[in-house]
């Protein structure tokens, strides 16, 4: 049987039809009604966006936001979704139900949110809501075999193979928002899989790709949330800044695709234009460019296998354009090689890592830990986790609890 969401990216690999063919025009005109999980937040925005753009092609039938009150109502009287929900009860306790439009209902809860995902009424879902949290709601659209949008690329981090066949046995489909593997995604469709050499993940190599390595472990906060090319939450913003992005990245990647973790490399392109890149075995590359806009693998992953006019930036090419490439340096950016590890031995590597390194940025970010601390301590859990090749959902719930608690002792110490 085929890889399932590698199968997604090959779907009419060499006969993409012309715009305009009748099957395209009729596909082209249906509705599909998105559920936005993790609506307040940096994605969640830009999904509105590219709903709004769309001339009722996407209409929101669901939003979701943990604790954003104000925001969440504000999208709700924008947009008038059928769903609002707040996964926190205690933000919940100070909406006015007076305050949301008429035809917009409230669910309070996480449970009451993996229930409505899994409504017939929903024909794709956007996932991203931050870390962790993201899994359960992706896992309930899995099992009711939607397709999902998936931003949060914590969901294959933690648990690629069991999400992997979760998917195989619903019909479940995931479309990657990550602009790198919508990169990838695209370019997969120049060649078949077994003709792929390698695959090559680019970074913008973040605020600190030119500072002197001996000055990171007192960067501050502050410093490691000012991006350079990219504006999007403070969890992934931190996770730039030490490219532990892209070391997750390489962990999704992996299950994302079905390849092998030594088909995968990683490099630093400071200008995030080039959005990644896939050498074929006669050695040509393709590439997919844009300028930084995660509203253009947004709508990718909405119209998918469709292309259509949208919101997202464009180039001005009677500018000059410049282009560079560097390979990322190991001693400034220990997480790549953490990710390139955690890839290759897969089974509980990807969950101890990715809990580890939220429990790492949020005491950054509390000021208990140092920048060069996020890393290290990430190494150490990693290298002290009880492994396990094959994990079952719970084993994968409890080393997530493990590993945050092993953070917690490093950083009180
Ligand atoms: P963000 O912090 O801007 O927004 C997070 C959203 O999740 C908010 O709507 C918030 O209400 C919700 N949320 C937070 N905690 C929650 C919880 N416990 N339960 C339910 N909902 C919760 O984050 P973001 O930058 O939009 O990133 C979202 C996801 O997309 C992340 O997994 C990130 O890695 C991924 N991603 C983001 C970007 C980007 O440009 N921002 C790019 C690629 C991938
Ligand atoms: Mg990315």
């Amino acid at each position: 049987m085929p890889h399932p969401l590698r199968s997604a990216a090959f779907e009419r690999p060499h006969a993409v039809p012309f715009a305009g063919s009748d099957s395209e025009e009729t596909a082209a005109e249906a509705v599909l009604r998105v559920a936005v999980l993790g609506s307040t937040g940096s994605i969640g925005r830009s999904t509105l966006d590219v709903i709004a753009a769309s001339n009722g092609r996407f209409v929101p039938f669901l939003l979701a936001a943990h604790r954003g009150v104000e925001a969440l109502v504000e999208q709700a009287r924008a947009c008038r979704p059928r769903w609002v929900v707040l996964t926190d009860p205690a933000a919940a306790a100070n909406l006015d139900h007076g305050d949301l439009p008429s035809g917009t209902q409230l669910a309070v809860g996480p449970d009451a949110l993996d229930e409505l995902v899994r409504s017939p009424e929903i024909d794709r879902v956007v996932s991203a809501i931050v870390g962790a949290a993201g899994l359960r709601s992706t896992w309930a659209a899995l099992e009711a075999g939607k397709t999902v949008a998936l931003a949060n690329k914590e969901t294959l981090v933690m648990a690629g193979p069991l999400v992997t066949r979760l998917a195989e046995r619903t019909g479940g489909r995931i479309i990657p928002v990550d602009s790198e593997h919508s990169a990838i995604h695209q370019a997969l469709r120049s060649g078949a899989a077994h003709e792929v050499r390698r695959i090559v993940l680019t970074a913008s190599g973040g605020p600190f790709r030119l500072r002197p390595a001996d000055t990171l472990a007192a960067a501050t906060p502050a410093e490691a949330l000012q991006h350079p090319t990219w504006s999007m939450g403070p969890k992934i913003t931190i996770d730039s800044a030490t490219m532990m992005n892209k070391a997750l990245e390489l962990i999704e990647a992996r299950w994302l695709f079905g390849v092998p973790a030594d088909k995968l490399a990683v490099l630093v392109h400071p200008q995030s234009i080039v959005h990644s890149l896939v050498e074929f075995v006669d050695g040509s590359v393709m590439a997919q460019l844009s300028p930084p806009d995660m509203r253009l693998p947004i709508q990718y992953a909405l119209s998918h296998p469709d292309r259509r006019d949208g919101p997202a930036r464009r180039f001005d090419f009677s500018q000059a354009l410049r282009l560079d490439f560097e390979p990322p340096d190991p001693a400034r950016f220990p997480a790549v090689r953490l990710g390139h590890e955690a890839a290759a031995r897969g089974g509980t590597c990807g969950t101890v890592l990715n809990a580890a390194n939220e429990e790492a940025v949020r005491g950054f970010l509390a000021g208990e830990l140092r920048f060069t601390g996020i890393a290290d301590v990430c190494a150490r859990v990693l290298d002290e986790h009880p492994y396990q090749a094959d994990p079952s959902l719970d084993d994968v719930r409890r080393l997530d609890a493990w590993a945050r608690q092993e953070v917690v002792k490093w950083t009180r110490v």
